[in-house]
This record gives C-alpha cells, structure tokens and sequence, in this order.
C-alpha cells in the first residue's frame, strides 16, 4: 500500500512537469486549431463567392447580348408595320412586339438583381478576403510561437511521457481512476499535500489524527470534504 502511495505522489509529481511544460505552449494548439477552422471556412466561401460571380458575370453578358439581338428585332419590327397591308397582319406583328418588349423587361428586371446580387457579393467577398489575410498573418506568426515553444518543450516532454506511463501503469487502477478523475476535475491534481494541517485542495482543516496518519505516508487517505487523496510532505 505504502509503495502504491508513493507511486502515485511521484506520478502527480512527473504530470506537474508534463503540465509545465504543456503551460510553455499556454493555448497555442488550440488556438491554431481555431485559426485553421476560420481560415477553412474563408477560403471556402471566397472560393463560392467567386464562383457565383461567374456566373452571375456570363448571365450579365448572355442576357444583354441578347437584349441587344431582341431590339435589333423589335426595330425590324416597327419597319415592318409601315408594310402591312391587313389588319390581322398588323395585330399579329403589334403582339409580336408586346411579347418582345415583355421579354426585354423580364430579361432587365434580372439583370437588376442580379447587378444587385454581384454588388453585395463583391462586398462579402472583399470583407472575407481581408480576414483571410489578417487571420493567416495571425496563424503564421502563432506556429512559428508554437513551434519554438514545442522546440524548448519536446524533447522533456518526450523524456518524461513514457516514463509518465510506465509508472501508472504499474498503479492499481482503483486508486489511479481517483487520482485521474480529481486530475481532470481539479485543474491538474489528483493526489495534494497537507498545508498547515488543511487540505492542499480545499483547505479544510484536518482532525490532528488524520494529520499523524496522512504523515506516515503508508496508506491512501482522502480529504473528508473534497475527496481528494493526502499525503505528507516536509516542508521544502
Ligand atoms: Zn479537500
């Protein structure tokens, strides 16, 4: 029991190296990770947004192309009234002409939106080029922070990790699972120290009894209020 104890006090002590060395990179992955996200998502909607543009530039062109082409034709239109010669001849081609100029304004109304589509997607894409360039300014400069932090930090973390794991695995997982559990709930501690006769966690005072236990350092003893694992350390 009592080597179990001390196995678990050195484990807290190597997760307290590894967790200042993971400090040295403060929240460098993840924010490189958010940065990645934003870029993916503003490189995808300029790419869109380009795309539509196109579009929206050869329907702009076929739609006038072809309003020019309509005209042409209601002008040949209109000289062709001068030579009818019936009545029915002249409705038909005067309904020939509504039709045509119907077109032209359907065709003028689209062109309208889309001019006004093109306006705000311009716009859009303007705003999320810029962004694209200050977020990946920000990106290139946090990985090369990033990686000089990895560069001071690595190679003990590589030291100390497998040394880490070797040594809980060799834990009995009952008292391991506790010591995990509290590690992840209370910021990185899973077995604490006495201080001035409280818990190193909670500070709750602890009975002079548990204190003359906790100080033979021979079996796992928990806070009675927070539940964390004690042990005994002299003073440094
Ligand atoms: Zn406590």
């Amino acid at each position: 029991m009592k080597n179990e104890l001390l196995k678990l006090i050195q484990l807290q002590d190597i997760d307290n190296q590894l967790d200042a060395l993971r400090a040295k990179r403060g929240d460098l992955p993840e924010k490189l990770t958010r940065l990645k996200t934003q870029i993916k998502f503003l490189d995808i909607s300029i790419s869109e947004g380009n795309e539509r543009l196109e579009v929206i530039n050869s329907e702009l062109q076929r739609l006038n192309t072809e309003i020019d082409d309509i005209r042409i034709k209601l002008n040949r239109y209109k000289d062709q009234l001068y030579l009818v010669t019936t009545n029915k001849e002249y409705d038909a081609l005067q309904h020939e002409m509504d039709t045509t100029r119907e077109t032209i304004n359907t065709h003028e109304n689209t062109i309208l939106d889309l001019e006004d589509e093109k306006i705000k997607l311009e716009e859009t894409v303007k705003r999320n080029s810029i962004s694209f360039e200050e977020i990946n300014s920000t990106f290139k400069k946090s990985q090369i922070d990033l990686d000089k932090a990895m560069a001071e930090t690595i190679d003990e973390e590589n030291r100390l990790t497998p040394i880490r794991n070797g040594l809980a695995d060799k834990i009995d997982k009952k008292y391991l699972n506790t010591y995990n559990r509290f590690r992840n709930a209370r910021g990185g501690r899973g077995i604490i120290n006495v201080t001035r006769s409280a818990c190193g966690l909670c500070f709750n005072h602890l009975p002079p009894q548990t204190i003359i236990e906790i100080k033979q350092n021979n079996k796992f003893i928990t806070c009675p209020n927070c539940g964390i694992y004690l042990f005994w350390e002299d003073d440094v």
